[in-house]
């Protein structure tokens, strides 16, 4: 594996990096720092938010809630659609920041996270006037109106893997609908996050939008359990998802759950090879498989099990594998070294459990400063009985594998067999037996014939392990509401109850 020499300049930044708390930056105390996956080097400070921290944070979204709540919808239109805007004209300086946080491919900032991230701002300005109530039909003697009325003081918590866009999925609707937020990047990604409110902040009114960042145990864990935060709207692991729920469940906070996943793409034996062979390549080695979307399982007719493990093998060792800023790179490293052992680990187990290593497996040799990458090669695993733990374990990284399947009862039962439920595929050329498939596939979204359409509009969420609670679609407007009823009596008479 021949190592690819960098044609962006590297990123620094030497001034730590500041919260931003009722729409000031309020200077770093003690840092920590972040590191580049692809060099190892440290290339930005962030500030180690305290519990202090929060308590003002939380302070300046409860002091903003009252006047946005009660803004015109048109000025919130108007302000998600600036935000758009500005984040559109800034798009040249994400990708490179993007690829330098997290590792993955600089190619893939560009062309997703930037455009994406700007969607999910225009659709809410779009569709934040028709955010209405609706009477209730209770005869003649009385007026009944349930609206949908904004919770207050929202807790963000983003996980590192697509900052931007989780980033957006939260503010966006939540903002739409009345409410101020404070927001907890991941420490492995919080750069982003603070640019991006820096970016924007002089569309903000102060204390709208707060940034905490910090570990996740103490500013984290300080913000969810925060007296005044009235929602708590979380992407991240399984694990940290049933945390927070124990944390918060004392003062009985509501909360949206984007959690793990497990997908399996489910191929029948009329599926057209190559097409299937781009989609599963892009389903698990995009973003360095660090998706919660990610395609980690392929189910296969035994009629097309051979071709297609031989293909894709074929292909996963041809993917070129870099330094995330060389837009040459396909793969970049893996998010920290930690993870990358961590993936490495579950595929050593796999392969102790009876699983054959087809493709990758192995840490790649990088020479210079890429020495102190976090590069793993993309792995397939055969293992067409599906008995080890590699057909149930999230990676959240690029290891594929592959199973055989011979009857629909069979992969339906294989494929439900995980604790997540989040997105599942089919292909097949006839599309009855692909929606018999897809109506039996436990998962909040299953796609016919491609993968990882997230058209803004189609609600992503997951069901089991992987969640609760839709993003990305106008059911979300909702998520971040409480219905108020005002019923009003029109009638005089009283039952003589007290006679
Ligand atoms: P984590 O669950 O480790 O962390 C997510 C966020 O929670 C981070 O900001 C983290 O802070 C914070 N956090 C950690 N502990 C607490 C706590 N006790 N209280 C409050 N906040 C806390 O996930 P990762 O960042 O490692 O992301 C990977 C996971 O996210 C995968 O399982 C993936 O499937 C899932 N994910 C799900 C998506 C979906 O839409 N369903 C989308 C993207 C990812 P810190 O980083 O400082 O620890």
């Amino acid at each position: 594996m021949a190592a690819t020499a960098p044609t962006t300049e590297r990123l620094t930044l030497t001034e730590p990096q500041p919260l931003l708390i009722g729409g000031r930056e309020v200077a770093a105390g003690p840092t920590f720092p972040a590191v580049d996956p692809s060099t190892g080097r440290v290339w930005a400070h962030i500030a180690a938010g305290t519990t202090d921290d929060v308590d003002r944070a939380v302070e300046a979204a409860a002091n903003a809630f009252t006047t946005w709540r009660d803004s015109s919808p048109d000025i919130r239109q108007a302000l998600l659609w600036a935000v758009a805007e500005r984040l559109t004209e800034d798009a040249h300086n994400w990708p490179a920041l993007l690829a330098t946080e997290n590792g993955r491919a600089v190619r893939e900032g560009g062309l997703i996270d930037v455009p994406t991230a700007a969607e999910i701002f225009r659709f809410f300005s779009g569709i934040v006037r028709d955010l209405h109530g609706r009477t209730v039909s209770c005869g003649p003697n009385a007026h009944v109106v349930a609206t949908p009325r904004p919770v207050g003081v929202v807790a963000a918590i983003v996980p590192w893997n697509s900052p931007l866009i989780s980033v957006a999925h939260k503010l966006a609707p939540a903002l739409a609908a009345g409410n101020t937020v404070v927001v907890k990047p991941s420490e492995l990604a919080s750069v982003s996050t603070v640019r991006f409110i820096r970016l924007v902040q002089d569309l903000l009114p102060p204390g709208v939008v707060n940034v905490v960042t910090g570990f996740g145990n103490d500013v984290g864990r300080a913000l969810v359990t925060h007296p005044g935060v009235a929602k708590v709207s979380f992407t991240g692991g399984t694990e940290t998802g049933r945390r927070i729920l124990g944390d918060v469940s004392d003062r009985l906070v509501p909360a949206l759950m984007e959690l793990g996943g497990k997908g399996s793409m489910v191929v029948c034996p009329d599926a057209d090879p190559d097409t299937v062979t781009e989609d599963v390549l892009t389903g698990i080695f995009a973003a360095n498989g660090e998706v919660c979307f990610a395609s980690s399982r392929l189910l296969v007719h035994r009629d097309l099990y051979g071709d297609m493990l031989e293909r894709i093998s074929a292909r996963a060792g041809a993917i070129t594998v870099g330094d995330a800023l060389d837009p040459a790179t396909q793969l970049g490293p893996l998010v920290t070294a930690r993870h990358r052992d961590a993936v490495a680990a579950l595929v050593r187990t796999a392969v102790s459990e009876g699983a054959e290593l087809r493709a990758g497996g192995v840490v790649p040799e990088m020479s210079g400063e890429l020495a102190g990458g976090s590069y793993y090669r993309p792995t397939v695993l055969a293992s067409p009985g599906g008995t080890t733990s590699a057909s149930r374990t999230e990676f959240f990284g690029p290891v594929l594998t592959v199973e055989a399947w011979t009857d629909e009862d069979e992969v339906v039962e294989r494929a439900n067999d995980v604790a997540f439920g989040l997105a599942n595929g089919v292909w097949s050329a006839d599309l009855a037996r692909a929606y018999r498939l897809a109506d039996r596939l436990d998962s909040g979204m299953v796609w016919i014939n491609t993968w990882f359409a997230t058209p803004l509009g189609q609600p992503q969420g997951g069901v089991k392990a992987s969640g609760f609670g839709r993003e990305g679609a106008a059911a979300t407007l909702l998520e971040y509401t409480a219905t108020k009823v005002v019923h009003t009596s029109l009638d005089t008479t009283r039952p003589p109850m007290w006679t």
